[in-house]
């Protein structure tokens, strides 16, 4: 159907399109929006109902003024000198592989193949562990130690309060018993027993583990699991006293993005607010951890909540934004559950059009992407499989996201629980936390949340959006407006407040 037949259509012969009217004249026009407008201005009036050309041309040119994302101006601090803008920091980032999305089974059974290999190398090469396949186990006596690798299958609690574990790999299956610990044990046994049983109430379905535990009757039961897990490593210090503002879930377009918070935020940056000016002046890199626009038709009833209606306004009110931060600071975008890309992880990276009038410092990047600034590695991930991690993990709440990002970390992978969060199943599984992280950083939950795991420093970095009538529903206290920056020298992390700054 051509837009002016559409448009007619939306119309719904209540108002006549005059017929001096062409398709030039409403191209590039949302044919939606159009409608609306039209049918609000003659909401009112009897009679003949004519759009005609000059009427036409008045509403989109309306319309286009809505879409303006407001103009700002900010100029730079008087005085404010920043070193970053003298220093030269390398930078590199490697993009997840984006495959087009398959969904046949044996795209699965590849996929799900080469996560059990690649968390099964994490797991052997750091330990000593002579793990033995599962189709073999059956030739072995009552008794007999063995230790296995394996994908959880299912994971159930027995009427005794046991736990017990499907476990399978290329092999074959075999099931596995976290005994509940006896009340009757020596005080010391006990200890032991229940670090065992509590951390395997945490196991979760197609979690990649190894267990050793002697056979009894063809169940295995455990005295030792482990998941792949970080080593204990020393954070990377940097040489250059730089620092890495980290920032995710802005939301425009949304009634609630805080824009005044948001802008007291880059005029930080410029050197414009007496507020920590010296930890403004390192601030060489920005990282945008998805949920860039707040999009549409995310969620049923979306666009009730939403100022800007239309997407691509949206971004050009985000990207407009992002003209007031130094052009000495890269800046590293990636998407999230509600930016405009496939929903499956990962996510390629925004369309390049959207940032169109952005100069080079601009660079967009694949959720999630491995960043390398100086000899920084920093893992950006949006954090949408937290949900999963929360609903699914017993001790996670949405009150602690570092505990949950925790967990994944733990996994080595970042969405491991199949089937909550979608994923491309491809060959390669890009979500798998191959190399450790100097800092592991996440968004989604909108709350700040920050802890040093093993030597990774687990970062979320919170919101730009108020409170939404969800969350009120849900209980879930959000800490808007709160900007992480780490500084890669000291290695210290920032919490700065941009609530109360006026
Ligand atoms: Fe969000
Ligand atoms: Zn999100």
């Amino acid at each position: 159907m051509s837009k002016l037949a559409e448009l007619s259509r939306l119309l719904e012969s209540k108002v006549i399109v005059s017929a001096d009217i062409t398709e030039d004249d409403i191209n590039g026009a949302d044919i939606f929006q159009l409608a609306a407008l039209v049918g609000d201005y003659f909401s009112n009036s009897q009679g003949i109902k004519l759009l005609d050309k000059q009427l036409l041309s008045k509403i989109i040119s309306e319309l286009n003024e809505e879409k303006m994302p407001k103009e700002i101006e900010i100029a730079q601090g008087a005085g404010f000198e920043p070193l970053a803008k003298e220093m030269r920091i390398k930078y590199s980032y490697v993009n997840s592989r984006i495959e087009p999305v398959g969904s046949s089974a044996s795209d699965f059974v590849a996929h799900f193949n080469d996560r059990f290999q690649k968390l099964k190398k994490i797991i052997t090469s750091t330990r000593t562990l002579a793990a033995t396949d599962i189709a073999n186990i059956s030739q072995y006596m009552t008794g007999r130690e063995v230790s296995v690798i394996g994908m959880v299958y299912d994971k159930k609690t027995t009427k005794n309060g046991h736990v017990l574990v499907t476990l399978e790999d290329p092999t074959g299956s075999i099931n596995v018993l976290f005994a509940k610990p006896d009340a009757q044990l020596h005080t010391q046994f006990q200890a032991e027993a229940s670090a065992l049983y509590r951390s395997a109430t945490k196991i979760a379905r197609d979690d990649v583990i190894a267990v050793r535990g002697k056979l009894s009757k063809g169940l295995l039961i455990a005295s030792f699991f482990t998941w792949p897990d970080v080593p204990i490593h020393a954070r990377k210090q940097s040489e250059d006293d730089f620092a890495i503002a980290l920032i995710s879930d802005v939301h425009v377009g949304h009634k609630l993005f805080l824009d005044k918070q948001f802008s007291k935020m880059l005029q930080w940056l410029n050197g414009t607010i007496d507020y920590k000016k010296d930890l403004a002046k390192k601030v060489k890199f920005a990282v945008f951890c998805g949920d860039i626009a707040d999009g549409i038709g995310v969620y049923p009833g979306q666009e009730k909540e939403l100022i800007i209606k239309d997407i691509y306004a949206q971004y050009a009110m985000f990207f407009e934004l992002l003209k007031a931060i130094p052009d000495y600071i890269e800046v590293f975008v990636l998407p999230g559950n509600h930016d405009a890309v496939r929903r499956a992880e990962p996510q390629p990276e925004l369309d390049r059009e959207l940032a169109k009038y952005n100069t080079g410092n601009i660079h967009l990047v694949t959720n999630p992407a491995m960043l390398n600034l100086e000899d920084i590695k920093l893992l950006a991930y949006h954090g949408t499989s937290l949900d999963s991690i929360i609903a699914n993990v017993p001790g996670n709440a949405y009150a602690k996201p570092e505990d949950a990002m925790v967990e994944l970390l733990k996994r080595r992978h970042l969405s491991p629980i199949f089937g909550e969060n979608p994923i491309v199943p491809s060959r390669d599984d890009e979500l798998v936390i191959s190399d450790v992280p100097d800092i592991l950083l996440m968004g989604h939950i909108h709350k700040n949340g920050a802890i040093d795991y093993h030597g990774t420093l687990v970062v979320n970095s919170g919101t730009w959006q108020a409170r939404t009538a969800f969350q009120v529903k849900q209980g879930h206290m959000p800490t808007p407006a709160i900007l992480p920056v780490y500084e890669a020298k000291q290695r210290t992390l920032n919490l700065l407040d941009f609530n109360s700054i006026t």
